[in-house]
């Protein structure tokens, strides 16, 4: 054979892999591989050799040009599936994210892959199953009868393949009986791959429990949705409306034309509780996928949502990337949450991939919330999202009545003025429970010395120590870095070290010392470490005796507790004076979402804000409009200063431990985009400048923006840059990303 023949008869595979290299590889496949083999390659893992490691690709596809000198080109190790792990919808919705993020692939499918799929175990389900030995299989029909269990088992397995373990369980075959079975050499243990589910047990979704009558505008809402094409719908409805029911009917529907759901909650907090929820109505397969689920767990997971055996999947951001057999539907409760958009590696918004995905699949998408972010409110004015709205609440539940208290001259304990205190105690009185909302855990986020001024830094960060009591120590909530907390000033020795502001732990301890006969319980991430720690607690609280729960924004998230009369805010101010143009719309949302945690069902609710601008514009708006008006008036704010929503933009971020080496990047990332778009009215360059907190974890961290007035541009001009950049000795001595449609400025 000559060589010329050879190589037009060699076919060779693109492979993505774990690098943070936006190229991809070539690897020759085996001469063995037939035409049919090759079609169903596409999303398959392999095993190759790279720069004398092994690694795991992903397959892109096959053919017989390769990139470079076929010579040099090495065989692939191992095919590791039969059947793509990454089916072509996936796989296609991967490739969206890596292009519209700048995003090597290789790195974007390994975002995408549960972690044991990463390490290359299997791709396919398997259960344990029982089956006859050769020496089994001759025995005659009735060789067992004189043990009668052992009788049974042959039955099945003359006339089956094999028996499944919730065969076993449902016939109440005891392991003895097996282990007998075994030891007489006539039954071995196997595994297999769990089939697909039949059509019978896909019909079987029964609805468990019967939904309740819906509201004139939940019908008006369920009414207009559309299944089978695209379309997005921003369901805007205050806390305790009934966004959940519409899910719930909606899905219903889907699972009826035998299509399955993708639903989508925020990151933390209200995970049980909306599961819980979902199973109680649904008798089919869900699956979970969030951090609480066990790796091995979340592979079976992943595959079954795959294989069409589980037809709901509940998940945080990541399970955006599920993939699904036959998706009907995807919802995305909370919409506005900030958990949706990574912060490192791959920088997606898990919604705005949705959204992506339901229209190439023609699929409906629903973004419910009580507080919608200004990108959708702004989309669903407009006309490109579906405006649905709840203004009531469901059942017989009142809105709770809101006050700001002024806090200008008063005394305060703890964080709080007398009102609030004498309302703590009436409702405890009264038998209701109370939440005070503090945005802050620890006990005070500064240690000041009196007599010469010195405060705690961390020596890694632009940041206060904040001083923690439970146990007595100093911790920076940048880097995580802990000491001791000093007796005396490290700097002129006297004792008088004072912690100052305001912690939850601090509020916790006055509390406690006033309202000693009640429970005051304190929910921040120091006290829900712990697995399943939130919901035990939440589980506590749900049974209604009084207490005081103390906590941070996890409060703020959609809990569902019925016994909660009282709700106050301690401070405000902080997100009215925010430097972060995002910094208005989460306090709105926040308000919004901890006041929607009063007054559900029978108890009426009440909300205290307490404020040392109680005559802002905004909070005033806020508190005589509503959340929908603020929104808008952020809006026309927004608008007047060409921010998102009304402006793109993309967030060059470098970090070096010598801060020249992170701003000489930036530099030649300004002069390269420069080049490629001179600056305009609709192209704008700012920086290099400090991040928000320069320092942090003992590097020095520098932005570079780049706003246009139009997606597109932005996309064309990062589609040439970060191109490259990426070829540039420079990024050798920077850690660096880009981040389109960043959180902040
Ligand atoms: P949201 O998701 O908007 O906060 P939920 O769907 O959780 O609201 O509903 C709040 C409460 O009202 C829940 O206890 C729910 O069971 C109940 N609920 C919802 N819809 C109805 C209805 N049509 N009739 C009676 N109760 C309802
Ligand atoms: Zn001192
Ligand atoms: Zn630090």
């Amino acid at each position: 054979m000559t060589a010329s023949t050879q190589t037009q008869q060699q076919w060779y595979a693109t492979i993505a892999l774990p690098v943070p290299l936006r190229s991809l590889f070539d690897y020759s496949l085996p001469q063995t591989t037939t035409p049919d083999t090759r079609k169903q390659l596409a999303g398959c893992r392999v095993k190759v050799s790279f720069r004398s490691q092994t690694l795991i690709g992903i397959i892109i596809n096959c053919h017989q040009t390769p990139s470079f000198d076929p010579n040099k080109i090495k065989p692939l190790d191992e095919i590791l599936d039969k059947r793509a792990t990454f089916p072509a919808e996936l796989l296609k919705l991967c490739w969206w994210a890596a292009n519209y993020y700048h995003h090597p692939i290789g790195e974007t499918l390994y975002t995408a892959l549960p972690q044991q799929l990463r390490q290359g175990k299997p791709g396919e389900l398997t259960t344990t199953v029982w089956r006859l030995t050769v020496e089994g299989r001759g025995l005659p029909k009735d060789g067992l009868k004189r043990a009668p269990k052992q009788q049974e088992v042959l039955q099945h397995l003359l006339v089956h393949p094999h028996l499944r373990g919730d065969e076993i369980e449902a016939r109440n075959i005891s392991p003895t009986t097996l282990a007998a079975m075994i030891k007489k050499g006539l039954l071995e243990k196997d595994s297999t791959i769990e089939p697909p589910p039949t059509q019978a047990e896909v019909d079987n979704t029964l609805v468990l429990e019967t939904p309740p009558n819906l509201s004139q505008e939940q019908q008006a809402a369920i009414d207009q949705l559309r299944y089978h094409q695209f379309k997005t719908y921003l369901l805007e409805g205050i806390t305790g409306s009934g966004k959940t029911e519409i899910y719930l009917q909606a899905i219903a529907r889907v699972l009826q034309a035998g299509q399955q759901a993708l639903v989508l909650i925020p990151e933390i907090g209200l995970t049980p509780q909306t599961i819980k929820r979902f199973r109680q109505r649904f008798s089919c397969p869900i699956a979970e996928l969030h951090s609480n689920v066990s790796e091995s767990k979340r592979n079976q997971n992943w595959m079954a949502a795959r294989d069409g055996r589980a037809q709901i999947v509940i998940g945080t951001r990541l399970a955006a990337f599920t993939p699904m057999k036959q998706l009907g539907i995807i919802i995305i409760d909370e919409e506005h949450d900030l958990s949706y958009k990574q912060q490192d590696g791959l920088r997606y918004s898990a919604r705005d991939l949705s959204i992506y995905r339901a229209s190439t699949l023609r699929i409906p998408v629903i973004l419910g919330s009580a507080t919608p972010s200004l990108e959708s409110l702004h989309n669903a004015i407009h006309g490109r999202y579906h405006h649905l709205r709840l203004t009531k609440r469901a059942g017989s539940a009142k809105p709770p009545q809101i006050n700001i208290l002024d806090l200008r001259q008063k005394p305060l304990f703890a964080g709080l003025c007398d009102e609030a205190v004498k309302a703590l105690a009436d409702t405890l009185a009264n038998g209701h429970q109370a939440i005070v909302f503090i945005n802050r855990r620890g006990y005070a986020p500064t240690l000041l010395c009196h007599q010469c001024g010195w405060i705690a830094e961390c020596r890694s960060c632009d940041a206060h120590m904040t001083l923690h009591r439970t146990p007595l120590h100093l911790h920076c909530h940048h880097c995580n870095a802990q000491q001791p907390a000093p007796r005396q000033c490290p700097s002129c020795h006297s004792t008088q070290l004072n912690p100052r502001g305001l912690g939850t732990e601090q509020t916790e301890q006055w509390l406690q010392q006033q309202f000693p006969q009640y429970p005051v319980i304190r929910i921040d991430r120091d006290t829900t470490q712990r697995k399943n720690a939130l919901t035990e607690t939440l589980e506590e609280v749900g049974k209604g005796e009084p207490c005081v729960l103390i906590g941070t924004q996890m409060l703020a998230k959609g809990h569902h507790l019925p016994k909660i009369a009282l709700v106050v805010i301690v401070d405000c101010d902080q997100g009215l004076l925010s430097s972060d143009f995002r910094g208005s719309e989460r306090l709105g949302q926040l308000i919004v979402q901890v006041a929607g945690r009063a007054g559900r069902e029978d108890v009426p609710g009440r909300v205290l804000i307490q404020s040392h601008t109680p005559d802002h514009p905004l909070l005033e708006c806020l508190m005589t409009k509503g959340y929908h008006r603020y929104a808008r008036q952020l809006l026309s704010e927004r608008q007047a200063t060409g921010l998102p929503p009304f402006g793109f933009s993309a967030l060059f971020r470098a970090e070096s431990k010598r801060p020249e080496n992170a701003i000489e990047f930036l530099q030649m990332v300004a002069r390269t985009l420069s080049q490629i778009a001179p600056a305009s009215r609709d192209i704008q360059y700012l920086g290099p400048i400090p991040a928000r907190m320069e320092k942090l974890n003992e590097r020095f961290r520098y932005q570079f923006q780049l706003k246009t007035s139009s997606r597109k541009v932005l996309q064309g001009i990062l589609k040439k840059g970060v191109k490259q950049i990426d070829q540039h000795a420079l990024t050798k001595r920077t850690r660096w990303s880009v981040d389109v449609d960043a959180l902040e400025n």
